[in-house]
């Protein structure tokens, strides 16, 4: 297998990763946290053990507050150079978008996206984005990063996502049996959702704050283009069942 493949986004090098899957075996996925997605070869849409997955929060995690560029229009497969063919399945907890190589080379999967298809999202309620649209604003779209105004829009007005947040009782079930992870059951307190978007925007805005004086402090872009950022509000939600 050809190695060290190119985000289809931004053509940076991708971080890999080896999983192990439940057919027995590892499988290498590479990821992108700018781009917030993961390449797929053929056939490593696989089921991951319950320890692979909590290797894969704890990554998603460390990362959550990583700068994120919105998608490029225009994605190309990391193998053949070709444009990836964008298209929708639909799955119990939601419709995502994604992107596959006409030539059967892998496909592309934003964060969001490989989460719906696993089940471990679940939509927000009208009161929730109700209660978030009174607090935030705008968020951008956990697939494909452009804003949503949630005082107009219910669902992204650009892929037509449904708004989707991790769900950390999904997420927990899927880890029944790994002993970590059920020590508290029934016992999660979860914060409000627009309360826990509001810590991480806090998070986020500390660490680049940190980031920032460590460079010199004499670069002031991107301040003040923050927006609320529902994936990691989620992985926030998620990392709580497994510590
Ligand atoms: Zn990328
Ligand atoms: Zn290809
Ligand atoms: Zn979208």
């Amino acid at each position: 297998m050809p190695n060290k493949p190119k985000c289809p986004s931004c053509h940076s090098a991708m971080t890999p990763q080896r999983l192990a899957s439940v057919a027995g075996g590892e499988v290498e996925l590479d990821l992108c946290f700018a781009c917030r997605g993961i390449w797929f070869d053929p056939l490593e849409n696989l089921k991951l053990t319950p320890a692979a997955l909590v290797t894969l929060f704890r990554l998603l995690h460390d990362h959550r507050n990583d700068a994120v560029s919105p998608l490029a229009h225009r994605l190309t497969c990391p193998r053949c150079r070709k444009p990836l063919g964008q298209g929708f399945d639909v799955v119990k907890s939601g419709r995502y978008i994604t992107y596959r190589c006409t030539q059967r080379h892998g496909r592309f999967s934003t964060f969001a996206s490989f989460m719906i298809e696993k089940g471990f999202v679940r939509q927000l309620s009208g009161q929730e984005i109700d209660d978030m649209a009174r607090r935030v604003g705008v968020i951008n779209c956990s697939s494909c990063g452009a804003p949503v105004d949630l005082r107009k829009d219910h669902a992204c007005p650009h892929c037509r996502s449904a708004l989707s947040l991790l769900d950390p009782q999904a997420v927990e079930q899927a880890l029944k049996g790994y002993a970590v992870a059920v020590q508290q059951t029934g016992q999660l307190s979860i914060p409000d959702l627009a309360d826990a978007l509001v810590m991480v925007e806090r998070d986020r805005v500390k660490a680049e704050r940190e980031a920032k004086a460590q460079r010199g402090s004499l670069f002031t872009t991107a301040e003040g283009q923050s927006r609320a950022d529902l994936w990691a509000a989620g992985v926030a939600l998620v990392w709580q069942i497994l510590n």
